[in-house]
């Protein structure tokens, strides 16, 4: 769980950088020049651009794949890196059917008798012998076009797979990862078709390194390097259902090399090789003894089915610590709001303050539709060591916490930033409600608890 600062509009200044960026080093080359209004005339320089925007995006989304820590400052955590991942994804799905539809809808409408092709111009053989590579290249076109065709097949089916929901996470884990494959394919596709002119402009250079970038972070993926040196293994050292039944604590001790952790970052938890990782909040703050401890609910199928699964002494392998829902602002009054599971990032926040004070006055709101004796206990006396105040609300009894609420019951929330960690629905609106209150965009820290 993840965010600090920036807000959502990161992602959007990002994107929107990445598009505009690529968008106008093409028309730097001055593409359509000269050329007559004309389907015909048009295509060949819309093929190029509507190519030069998929692949650069696809090449950054190919880069954001591999997890890279170096950006989240930047992007508020890897949660938004996915979050931009997505858009750039959903931006190549874009661009490269644009593509399509420049090689395929002007021989549908000469099918048609809509229009009509201009004979070709003979082609005055050149009396200069051809570059080596260049002559490669040329030779190559036939099938850089073919295979291009059906990796973009395979591209479209694959990112329709990405963003429909109620296909399980699962098998899209398991399909995502043909992605990088058809990327390579794309890039192939790419190089061989660019124009021979562009390579030596701007967009030439600037497609070039990034589609290496690109093609790199893609075999990282292929070979399962992602990630590979933030990994560490551990055992589990004790299980327990202490909210009861549904919500289970790990407890496990690291076997080799961690960095450490900041309270409210998450770790990517495989227990079992052929399900692979899952994204957990490390609930412990970092002490130095190699402890770290996740609180986790049977959201899913197989988060359900932990509790039956999990022994004490089994080894898993932990990868992170990521994200950056720290807590970093220069607020002096903070309010927390978890809801449900979400209240995770805030144990180890409260944890951590109880060993580090930070002089922040703190409101904690714990919304729950099941309030358990024993989560509140411990979440009581966490409040107290911390010298933070909370509120339990039982949202069955008492409805949803709303702004309203929240301000009425915190007076001064004027002079505090929020951070909320629960259902997305939830913190949409109470974000569109505190904003409309007055808070400031960048006072408001959501984790995107959804990768996907
Ligand atoms: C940053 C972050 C921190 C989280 N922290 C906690 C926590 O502290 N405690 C907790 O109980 N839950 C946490 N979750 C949610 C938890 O990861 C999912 O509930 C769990 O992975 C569901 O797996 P499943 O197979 O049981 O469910 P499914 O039915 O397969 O999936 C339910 C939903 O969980 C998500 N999900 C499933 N598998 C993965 C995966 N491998 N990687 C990423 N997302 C996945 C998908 O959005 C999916 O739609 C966190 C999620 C994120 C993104």
């Amino acid at each position: 769980m993840t965010h600090a600062g920036g807000g959502p509009h990161r992602i959007q200044w990002t994107l929107a950088g990445v598009l505009l960026l690529v968008l106008a080093l093409w028309l730097a080359t001055a593409p359509f020049a000269g050329l007559a209004p004309t389907v015909f005339a048009l295509r060949a320089p819309s093929l190029q651009g509507t190519g030069t925007l998929a692949i650069g995006v696809m090449s950054v989304a190919m880069v954001l794949a591999t997890r890279p820590v170096f950006f989240e400052p930047w992007l508020g955590g890897l949660d938004r890196m996915y979050r931009l991942h997505k858009w750039l994804g959903i931006s190549a799905l874009v661009f490269s059917i644009a593509h399509w539809l420049w090689v395929e809808a002007p021989k549908w409408m000469t099918e048609l008798g809509w229009l009509v092709r201009p004979a070709r111009a003979a082609r005055v053989p050149s009396t200069e012998p051809e570059p080596a590579l260049q002559a490669l290249l040329h030779g190559l076109r036939d099938p850089a076009e073919g295979l291009g065709e059906w990796a973009f097949y395979a591209l479209v089916l694959l990112i329709v797979l990405a963003l429909w929901k109620r296909f399980p996470y699962r098998r899209f884990f398991q399909t995502h990862r043909l992605l990088p494959l058809v990327y390579l394919v794309l890039v192939f596709h790419a190089v061989v078709l660019t124009s021979d002119g562009s390579w030596a402009q701007p967009v030439g250079i600037a497609m070039g390194l990034l589609m290496a970038a690109g093609s790199v972070a893609a075999l990282v993926v292929l070979f399962g390097g992602v990630g590979r040196s933030r990994q560490a293994i551990a055992v589990i050292d004790a299980i327990g259902l202490p909210a009861g039944a549904g919500v289970l604590e790990v407890v496990v001790h690291l076997k080799s090399r961690w960095a450490g952790h900041d309270a409210g970052q998450f770790a990517f938890v495989r227990f079992d090789a052929s399900e692979g990782a899952h994204p957990f909040t490390i609930i412990s703050p970092w002490t130095g003894d190699g402890r770290l401890v996740f609180l986790i609910k049977g959201l899913g199928d197989y988060t359900r089915q932990l509790p039956t699964l999990l022994r004490t002494g089994d080894l898993l392998r932990v990868e992170g610590p990521y994200g950056r829902f720290n807590f970093a602002s220069d607020k002096p009054r903070q309010i927390w709001v978890g809801g449900g599971i979400g209240i995770a990032p805030f144990i180890a926040r409260l944890q951590e303050l109880a060993l580090r004070p930070d002089g922040k006055t703190i409101d904690l709101f714990y919304t729950t539709t099941e309030p358990r004796n024993g989560t509140v206990a411990r979440l009581t006396a966490a409040a107290q060591a911390a010298g933070a105040k909370l509120h339990v609300l039982v949202e069955t009894v008492e409805g949803r916490l709303d702004a309203d609420r929240l301000c009425a019951t915190v007076p001064e929330w004027h002079s505090a930033d929020v951070w909320f960690c629960g259902p997305a629905g939830f913190g949409k609106a109470l974000r569109h409600d505190l904003l409309a209150k007055g808070l400031a965009g960048r006072d408001f820290h959501q984790e995107l608890f959804e990768l996907r």
